[in-house]
């Protein structure tokens, strides 16, 4: 039995009555086998876990003093929540790292097209489900015009492209990129929503694990060889990630 089946949760209303918060937000307690106490923040929940024998007086204590850190967290979701990428008209589309306005444009033939601050989407009787449709093969036939040939490209430069047994192209849950230890690389296609130097350092982070399996030194020594600003496009990718994802 997990630890987490004999935890005791408890929802608790905070900073309804407290100046210094600006909305009142749910805490729940989680009770558990832990020395010290640790705050949480998922999909605008507060969750504090802490010892089985903590008191009332010291939850609360300890949710006071974090209370900054958990306004300042839960404004950073909504933020992200709100800039999320939906595929409606007149929607903000966040393209090659500018802002764009997803405009549907009436037509028999099916074309996406980016123009100055405008992503067309072309189609007939558009609809937000047809139109996503679109973007989703839009991106697909990108990738597969760009990703493909690269990654064999870098791999064979590396002298590891007789370790690639396939390339595929997938939309995952939370990964850009992976690599098995049986040669198969997998790229999500989203990333071509990225700048193109972001999504190099994706295609060299993979081919890299075809030498290293790992993320030593040796592995980060090597993507920093081939992509020097890989620190950069790894920043870049924690800030913007969640304006890419639909
Ligand atoms: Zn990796």
């Amino acid at each position: 039995m997990s630890l987490m089946s004999k935890a005791k949760i408890l929802p608790l209303i905070y900073g309804g009555t407290s100046k210094a918060v600006k909305r009142p937000y749910a805490c729940e307690i989680v009770r558990c086998k832990r020395k010290t106490l640790a705050l949480y923040i998922k999909q605008q929940k507060v969750v504090v876990r802490c010892p089985l024998r903590a008191t009332k007086a010291e939850v609360e204590e300890f949710i006071t003093s974090n209370h900054a850190w958990i306004e300042g967290r839960l404004c950073e979701e909504s933020l992200r929540e709100k800039q999320a990428l939906r595929v409606e008209k007149g929607a903000k589309i966040f393209y090659r790292a500018r802002e764009r306005t997803i405009v549907f444009k009436e037509g028999r033939k099916q074309r996406v097209m980016v123009v100055g601050d405008d992503f067309i989407i072309q189609g007939h009787q558009l609809t937000s489900a047809k139109a996503k449709i679109q973007v989703e093969d839009f991106l697909i036939d990108k990738a597969s015009e760009y990703i493909l040939p690269r990654a064999r490209g870098l791999a064979r430069h590396l002298g590891v492209e007789h370790k690639i047994t396939e390339i595929k192209l997938r939309k995952t849950k939370s990964k850009w990129g992976h690599c098995t230890s049986t040669g198969v690389l997998q790229y999500n296609w989203m990333i071509m929503l990225a700048p193109y130097s972001i999504i190099d350092y994706m295609i060299t982070h993979e081919v890299c694990h075809l030498l290293h399996m790992d993320h030593s030194q040796r592995f980060w020594n090597r993507v920093e060889s081939i992509c020097p600003d890989c620190d950069h496009y790894i920043n870049w990718l924690k800030e913007h990630e969640h304006r890419l994802w639909f």
